[in-house]
């Protein structure tokens, strides 16, 4: 479709020529005017694709008068015709930001090549602003702040959310230093972190922002922000200035830790439960001493009684009742030692250090039982976070459980191995490796549960302790059978390093 062209032009003559001139090559004429104040009207109101506007005119206004309200309001291209041009005159006509100029008289060429010129420069503004509008729309609605800078690190550009987390108004912010509205310190440290944008101007390339960053605004409000600067490069390589987005992590860091929470809060109903589950067990565990107790006085009653007194009988039943007596008692001794340490001192200790202490203890047992002991430590201390007094008791558990399993092997050597390892990066291996009895296979799983027990003594309470003991400092226990004779036991803890932990 040909353009549409409406001349503004207060010599009739001269006007009806050019309308010619712009038929023969191609245009369509939209309207003629001999005023300024008609072509605005025109423009305004019935609209054009150009306009040709002659610099003198009658009327009021003049033709730069006319191009100024057009551009203000309508933002159709105009090009000027003028016989002559003084400085003043083209100095005036320039604030309009004209798309053209023709010195007339013109040649239908001339004419061709400034109409095209000026609407093709008017649709790639047209483009641009799109473009422009389209950006500023995005980066309005979008959640996280944005913040560009020029080459000298003043801001250039501010969206909404930037303006409310820093405190600044674009307005106020406009052309100051990026350091003076973008505080930021480091969390725990308070010290100044340099922004991310003026980073990224500095060395040409894309910076993320350390983690534990906060934003202080105008008013001292403060925000966690997570963020990264990114330099913008003009076509021909050079770093114009850069961009900074960053985001409010207040709402993460909040769901993070309502997550921590439900997480704990879980962990605890399951610790209920199993607390639920273990006062059936312990009932049932302290209710059958309780009942042998019952019944064994009574015998003893019935053996002192006149008709059948048999002190010997009686004895024997009051032993009874005292031997039931401690049994109950120890149940209660066990739950009461576990339940005791709940609350566990954590701090970094060195666990070859622990491992050795328990060793000492027990190793008169291993003299009186001849069992030969392989201790292997590795040469770095293996640093883990726990509490020393329950994680000694880990360890004598599985050391005693192993004495006590070698203890029933009569015909096995007797040898013991403890081995501490650097796992997998983070995590410390210890091994107990016996030479007992070995694990039965159809029970392997249930060794753990609380009161499970293959010892006439035993109460079965060892092995759930230590898991529990262990889950709670991150960690896990099991166990497998050895190729020859008994049982190996393994636990890990996470490791960390620390090189001053030497407890
Ligand atoms: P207790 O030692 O009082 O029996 P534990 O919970 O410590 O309680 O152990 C439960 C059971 O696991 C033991 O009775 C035994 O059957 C088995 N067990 C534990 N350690 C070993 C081991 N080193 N070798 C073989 N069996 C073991």
């Amino acid at each position: 479709m040909a353009a549409r062209i409406l001349i503004v032009e207060d010599n009739r003559v001269v006007a009806r020529d050019i309308g010619q001139q712009l038929v023969r090559i191609g245009y369509e004429v939209s309207g003629v005017f001999a005023r300024g104040a008609d072509a605005v009207k025109f423009s305004q109101e019935v609209g054009t694709d150009l306009v040709l506007m002659d610099i003198r005119l009658e009327g009021e206004i003049d033709g730069i008068d006319a191009a100024g309200q057009i551009r203000n309001t309508c933002r159709v291209p105009v090009v000027f015709l003028t016989a002559y041009a003084d400085d003043e005159t083209v100095k005036r006509a320039r604030e309009t930001e004209p798309y053209g100029y023709l010195i007339k008289p013109f040649e239908d060429q001339q004419l061709r090549t400034a109409i095209e010129m000026a609407l093709y420069k008017h649709a790639s503004e047209q483009k641009l602003r799109e473009s422009e509008r389209r950006y500023a729309t995005t980066l309005a609605s979008i959640g996280d702040g944005v913040i560009a800078i020029d080459a000298a690190a003043n801001i250039t550009f501010m969206n909404p959310v930037a303006e409310t987390l820093t405190g600044w108004s674009f307005e106020k912010a406009m052309n100051r230093p990026v350091a003076e509205v973008f505080r930021i310190v480091n969390e725990a440290t308070r010290d100044k972190v340099e922004d991310p944008a003026a980073t990224a101007l500095k060395l040409g390339k894309r910076v993320e922002l350390a983690p534990q960053t906060v934003l202080i605004a105008q008013d001292g409000r403060e925000t966690p922000i997570d963020d990264c600067g990114a330099p913008i490069a003009a076509d021909y390589g050079m770093i114009t200035g850069a961009v900074l987005v960053f985001r409010d992590m207040t709402q993460r860091y909040h769901a993070e830790s309502e997550l921590r929470k439900a997480q704990e809060e879980l962990s605890r109903m399951s610790r209920v439960t199993t607390l639920g589950e273990l006062t059936v067990t312990i009932a049932h565990e302290i209710n059958q001493p309780l009942m042998a107790i019952v019944t064994n006085a009574a015998a003893c009653l019935r053996w002192l009684s006149d008709q059948q007194m048999n002190l010997m009988e009686a004895r024997a039943a009051a032993e009874r009742v005292i031997r039931d007596g401690h049994r109950a008692g120890d149940v209660v001794a066990t739950i009461r030692s576990h339940a005791k340490k709940s609350a566990p001192d954590i701090k970094p200790l060195n666990l070859n250090n622990q491992v050795e202490h328990v060793l000492t203890l027990i190793r008169g047992e291993f003299r009186r039982q001849s069992i030969s002991e392989e201790l292997v430590l590795p040469d770095e201390p293996a640093i883990v976070l726990g509490d020393a007094v329950q994680l000694q008791q880990v360890v004598l558990n599985l050391v005693s459980n192993a004495i006590e399993a070698i203890e029933r092997a009569y015909n096995n050597p007797k040898r013991l191995k403890i081995c501490l390892q650097q796992n997998t990066p983070g995590t410390v291996l210890c091994s107990i490796s016996d030479s007992g009895i070995g694990l039965d296979v159809q029970s392997a799983d249930r060794i753990y549960d609380a009161f499970y027990t293959t010892k006439a003594g035993g109460i079965g309470m060892g092995l759930s302790i230590c898991r529990s003991i262990l889950s709670a400092h991150g960690g896990s226990l099991w166990a497998t059978p050895n190729d020859d004779y008994g049982a190996t036991f393994y636990f890990t803890l996470p490791s960390i390093m620390d090189p001053v932990a030497n407890v």
